[in-house]
């Protein structure tokens, strides 16, 4: 799987000394030239950002004129597989990222791009006060209020309770090719069940990330050259982020184990400890997350600072397409590069 082509790669290390690394592209055009951090969801990588489209999310925000910087973080299929969980991430990889960012480019505060677990993890420190210097988090699909479809749910569940307890990972590359033993079952198993297309990567990121079919994006919003190159998009992601999320999914909320007293349990129990101004984007037809989940999480800032903070329902949307749609250049960047602009 070759990796997009960054103008450099920086290479850093976590707090607990995981080597994660940042793909840095420059402005392409006049403009605030402000840092913008953008994280990618579990089990993909920094590369997701830049699907064979015309215009990609990085090449929005260059010709914008932003400063971008695509964080590998420990959930990225580019790193060594390890048995990550959101609360790690949040702790040890998110804070050196920023940190990094604003070493490289002396600002003294950033933007940041969130989706999906890059944002549950993100939004996880923010929140517990680690990630002072982030002044504004757009967030889409789902941050501190994880609510999933009914059938979604009991899979959770089930899956974690079952299969999952003689299992280290799910890896929807075994669509291509499944070693032998529970990959070889659960393959047989989705290839019985998803007939919506005849990309078995994409019927095994649907069963490895929900119960849609598909669950991350409706298929009317990727072209085909995109729907073919999510072969090669989707890797390993580890049992241990699963139960994690599960135990989040039960209690409606992100919930910490006790493990990093630097976060709360609960994780919207207390307000924010930032200053970040949050701006949320549900797609409305989302099958991995409900729009409900950002909604609840609008509800929760706005509590804290009535009036301050942002909602979008993105009508047409459901999940990673928002940022792989065909249209996304035209229905959902403009949105993401106002807000980014706003002092
Ligand atoms: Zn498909």
């Amino acid at each position: 799987m070759d990796s997009v082509c960054a103008a450099e790669v920086i290479a850093f290390t976590a707090g607990d000394g995981f080597p994660l690394n940042l793909h840095h592209f420059p402005p392409s055009a006049p403009g605030p030239s402000d840092p913008v951090l953008v994280l990618h969801g579990a089990g993909v990588r920094a590369n997701i950002f830049t699907p064979p489209v015309a215009q990609t999310f990085v090449d929005a925000l260059r010709e914008a004129g932003f400063d971008v910087w695509l964080l590998n973080w420990r959930a990225s299929i580019d790193l060594p597989p390890n048995e990550w969980t959101l609360e790690d991430a949040a702790v040890f990889d998110h804070p050196a990222a920023v940190r990094t960012v604003l070493e490289r480019t002396g600002k003294t505060s950033l933007k940041a791009v969130i989706h999906c677990q890059g944002s549950t993890s993100f939004m996880m420190a923010a929140v517990a006060g680690l990630l002072p210097a982030v002044s504004l988090i757009i967030s889409n699909a789902v941050s501190l209020h994880p609510v999933v479809p009914a059938l979604a749910y009991l899979k959770s569940r089930y899956m974690t309770n079952s299969v999952g307890r003689f299992m280290t990972y799910l890896n929807p590359q075994w669509g291509l090719s499944a070693p032998l033993g529970w990959p070889s079952v659960i393959d047989f198993y989705v290839r019985a069940l998803h007939h919506e297309c005849n990309n078995p990567v994409c019927k095994q990121s649907s069963f490895t990330f929900g119960a849609g079919f598909p669950t991350l994006w409706r298929h009317e919003n990727l072209d085909a050259d995109t729907h073919e190159w999510i072969k090669g998009e989707f890797a390993h992601v580890p049992m241990t982020f699963f139960r994690e999320m599960n135990r989040c999914i039960l209690a409606g909320v992100l919930v910490s184990s006790g493990k990093h007293p630097e976060l709360p349990r609960v994780f919207d129990a207390q307000a924010p400890k930032t200053d970040a101004r949050f701006v949320f984007l549900a797609g409305q037809n989302n099958q991995c997350f409900k729009p409900e989940s950002q909604q609840r999480s609008f509800d929760y800032c706005d509590r804290h600072a009535p009036g301050r903070h942002a909602l979008y329902e993105l009508s047409g949307y459901g999940h990673l397409d928002v940022f792989i749609g065909k249209a996304a250049a035209q229905d959902n960047f403009p949105l993401i590069i106002d807000e980014l602009r706003r002092a």
